[in-house]
């Protein structure tokens, strides 16, 4: 199902897969959460002293740790920071199963989330309804008498969650952020991103074959016979690779300048001429969209023509693959299992299918998030933690500002704007101060699939109602029981969930080293992604627009090609190098924040503050080990191969070394001199801010 919309929200991590999986140094679940909570400080027994720090950092801080651990056979990588996820998990597992139990006076949204989680683990019901629960929407595919009733169709998919053609969402406007508006965006497709389409390597070409068979074999299970549900896969095949043809590569998507195009509904129809707008949008419920903003006009132009060339047969065809796609998760195993063959194993390596219960976590934290949240924060997430926390926050934002008023290569009037811009970031930490009203979505036993697609229906209805209203400030992107954190540019806010507020990131037990070592040093990349390639392009209030001179704005882009050939440089599965371009943003965010979090953590001590040491580190060597140890982690091949064609995030290993190698406060903590392999010379250093 559709998942998170905003597509300009930067979080700390990938926003997708949160369910994990106990590794094998662990003998039941149980034990995950003790670990969390048992330990404070650094794991010594991470570390491997074979390593010299000023060879190799990321592996003297987690050398111990890889050699202790195998990539459990349902994860396609594994590492402290899964373990962490794991932990929450089974947390948020635990309050499903209390909500489902049988008890008197239990609460309404108890009981909501309760029959989700009963009816989600039902599996002999999913087997037994079979796919009765998407008839209504076989039957609305196969009633099509014309194209002009696509639009129905896909106004109904994509109010449930369906995807199909192209993506539909309200969000803020970037040019006018006291506004929700609908967007349109380029979608469609099955594969992760156009170039799986269009990219002839050996390996690209394998992974057409697989989703050829996984649709052939979706197909085959609804009934199909073998050359019926072979000449489908082909039909879906020509859309799909149409539909990637049209749509705008992954380095131009990361502009908001390119993605930005505001039109009304009369504009839109001008763009696709084939397709009944004033149909989709009475259907979705929206009949006056009033201004929207559409991502990619070429593609929804090419999506018109393509309207007109495919036979009426044809999109029959590829609505029925949307659909069996879209909800493959929801129906009975073999669909399931059809999925997993191909996004489990072929796309990322995975050997086995995660068991269900963890499946089903990761479904309700999006179905039922900010219920299952608030139950989160009142039993796990203590008003000290936050204290701490906001603490931290204000030590950084303010050493920012600190920084900005001296930033040499900018000029005085774009420094003021840039101090302003810091100045108005609202911090949310731990969980909403007000929380949703789930009231009126519809949940029972008799239906996984149902409560599914009713609950994205609830959701999206959520959203729509907010078109022309007030924007509502207090609101959170992300529920609190998830460990990541995020920027958002249209909001100007940073955003910290209680499931990130723990250890090894976060500790109210340990010295702050450790903390502004993990915390902090997330604290600081998502300060920093309101001044990276894309977030430098949104000022004070959250709107797309310019506030630096060009003087500036040209100093700034010298700079960060810097940061563009640094990890350009870099290489994993001995070839493969990353794409400076994709994840400069990332990496913008990875070196200056943990350089802002390191000044922030030395100011705030006194100056009469001896070092303790501990475990025979220095304070600073904490900090910095700390921080390389959030990242213990490895991942398989297929995995880390779509992960640098996909992912805006560096892999693991580099967002360590990438970031320690640029900092003079790291050189200074671990005496790294010229002719070490952690060195980079001061002219090939990154800092801008
Ligand atoms: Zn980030």
């Amino acid at each position: 199902m559709t998942r998170y919309k905003n597509l300009l929200l930067a979080s700390f991590l990938i926003l997708t897969g949160w369910a994990c999986k106990t590794d094998k140094t662990k003998s039941s679940p149980a034990d995950a959460v003790q670990l969390v909570e048992g330990s404070h400080g650094l794991h010594l027994e991470n570390m491997d002293s074979s390593f010299s720090p000023r060879e190799d950092f990321f592996h003297y801080a987690n050398g111990g740790w890889i050699n202790s651990h195998d990539i459990p056979a349902e994860e396609s990588s594994w590492g402290v920071f899964r373990e962490l996820r794991e932990g929450t998990d089974i947390k948020v597992h635990e309050i499903l199963k209390n909500c489902s139990a049988d008890k008197a006076d239990k609460s309404p949204i108890e009981q909501m989330i309760g029959d989700y989680y009963a009816a989600a683990m039902d599996s002999a019901a999913i087997e037994m309804a079979g796919l009765s629960p998407i008839q209504m929407e076989r039957d609305m595919i196969d009633g099509l008498q014309s194209k002009d009733g696509l639009a129905k169709v896909l106004a109904h998919f994509h109010r449930h969650g369906i995807s199909g053609c192209f993506d539909f969402w309200v969000d803020l406007d970037d040019k006018n952020s006291t506004k929700m508006v609908p967007k349109l965006y380029q979608g469609g497709t099955g594969l992760p991103d156009r170039d799986y389409y269009l990219d002839d390597s050996p390996r690209r070409v394998a992974i057409r074959k697989a989703y050829v068979t996984y649709i052939e074999t979706s197909f085959g299970l609804t009934g199909d016979d073998e050359v019926t549900a072979a000449a489908k896969a082909k039909t879906v095949m020509r859309v799909e690779t149409a539909l990637a043809k049209a749509s705008m590569g992954i380095l131009d998507r990361r502009d908001p300048d390119k993605t930005y195009h505001k039109m009304d509904l009369a504009g839109l129809e001008a763009l696709m001429p084939n397709f009944n707008w004033q149909m989709y949008f009475s259907e979705i419920g929206l009949p006056e969209p009033g201004d929207m903003v559409v991502g990619m006009p070429d593609f929804m132009s090419a999506l018109s023509g393509m309207i007109d060339s495919y036979s009426l047969a044809d999109w029959k065809v590829y609505l029925h693959w949307s659909l069996l796609r879209s909800l493959a998760a929801y129906l009975p195993q073999a669909y399931v299992m059809a999925n997993f063959e191909f996004s489990g194993k072929t796309l990322s390596g995975t050997e086995e299918i995660r068991p269900r219960w963890q499946r089903v976590v990761a479904d309700a934290n999006h179905a039922l998030g900010m219920a299952i949240g608030k139950k989160y924060a009142d039993t796990y997430f203590s008003a000290n933690a936050k204290q701490v926390a906001l603490d931290m926050v204000g030590n950084i934002l303010e050493e920012m500002k600190n920084r900005l008023s001296k930033l040499e290569w900018m000029s005085p009037e774009t420094r003021e704007q840039a101090i302003h811009k810091v100045s108005k970031i609202m911090p949310k930490i731990g969980y909403p101060d007000k929380w949703r009203d789930y009231s009126g979505m519809k949940v029972g036993r008799e239906s996984y699939l149902r409560n599914g697609m009713n609950a994205t229906a609830f959701n999206f209805q959520y959203r729509l109602d907010k078109v022309g209203k007030p924007v509502d400030k207090t609101e959170w992107g992300l529920p609190p029981q998830v460990v990541n954190a995020y920027y958002n540019p249209t909001q100007n806010e940073i955003v910290f969930p209680a499931g990130i507020l723990q250890a090894p990131f976060f500790d109210e037990h340990v010295d702050m080293a450790l903390n502004y070592g993990g915390f902090g040093a997330v604290i600081g990349h998502e300060l920093i992604h309101a001044f990276d390639d894309q977030g430098s392009k949104f000022d004070a209030d959250g709107n797309l627009k310019n506030w630096w001179t060009d003087a500036d704005r040209e100093n700034f882009e010298a700079r960060t090609q810097k940061v563009v050939n640094q990890y350009n440089a870099y290489k994993v599965l001995d070839s493969l190098p990353i794409n400076g371009r994709l994840t400069l943003g990332e990496n913008i965010a990875d070196i200056d924040g943990l350089r802002i979090s390191f000044a922030a953590w030395q100011h705030s001590l006194s100056r009469l503050e001896a070092d303790p040491m501990k475990d025979g580190f220095s304070r600073e060597q904490r900090f910095f080990i700390n921080y390389g140890q959030i990242w213990s982690s490895k991942m398989r091949a297929e995995a880390m191969r779509m992960q640098i064609a996909t992912n805006p995030h560096s892999p693991a290993q580099y967002r360590v070394i990438g970031s320690t190698s640029n900092l003079p406060a790291f050189y200074a903590a671990f005496g790294i001199k010229e002719g070490d392999a952690m060195y980079r010379p001061d002219s090939l250093r990154m800092q801008i801010w």
